[in-house]
């Protein structure tokens, strides 16, 4: 799959990732949270990870 020069992510861990330049090689991603009131980073997800 092409990389998305959109999306930079550098979860390795992902059947989604370049692994060698940190891209995501889907089209786009769903971004959510884990909490109710979010107040940093920590706190949003990709909703897109599935593992590699
Ligand atoms: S799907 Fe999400 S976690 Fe996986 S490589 Fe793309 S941006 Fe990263």
């Amino acid at each position: 799959m092409a990389k998305n020069t959109c999306i930079h992510c550098t979860v390795s861990g992902c059947k989604y990732n370049t692994q060698s330049d940190n891209f995501c090689t889907l089209e786009a991603v769903q971004i959510g949270t884990h909490e109710s009131n979010p107040k940093v980073p920590e706190c949003v997800d990709c909703q897109s990870f599935v593992k590699g």
